[in-house]
């Protein structure tokens, strides 16, 4: 199966500007930001979408919730920020590597397109 983009980032095939990094996961910036900062919070275990994460791959993601307050702490996001995964065709997923968008720097609506 031919690597996604994200695991080609990991595996440093392609560049990225790189927000985090530790054993299990990777951030970096969204090349096509949708607000002012956007990052990817992307594990370095390849899981599809989170739709097909198991219960092997609770420590994992829970280890990747406990990234996004820090995040928030070093990039001052003291007025909040918006957490997205999207799954599937109808969820948007384009890229076939589970990845969750952290949005933050402007006021965001509800409901999301
Ligand atoms: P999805 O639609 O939830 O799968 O989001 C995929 C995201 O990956 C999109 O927001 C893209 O802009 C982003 N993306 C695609 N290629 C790259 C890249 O090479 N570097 C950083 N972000 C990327």
């Amino acid at each position: 199966m031919e690597k996604t983009i994200f695991q080609k980032i990991i595996d440093r095939e392609i560049p990225a500007t790189i927000e985090h990094e530790d054993d299990k996961c990777i951030v970096i910036h969204d090349i096509a930001a949708q607000a002012p900062t956007h990052l990817l919070l992307i594990p370095k275990k390849l899981i599809a979408r989170i739709g097909e994460a198991t219960p092997e791959d609770a420590e994992l993601l829970g280890h990747m919730m406990t990234i996004i307050p820090k995040l928030a702490a070093k990039l001052g996001w003291s007025d909040g920020f918006r957490t997205v995964i999207n799954n599937g065709p109808h969820g948007g997923e384009a890229v076939p590597h589970l990845h969750i968008h952290l949005l933050a720097g402007r006021q965001m609506a509800w409901p999301p397109g």
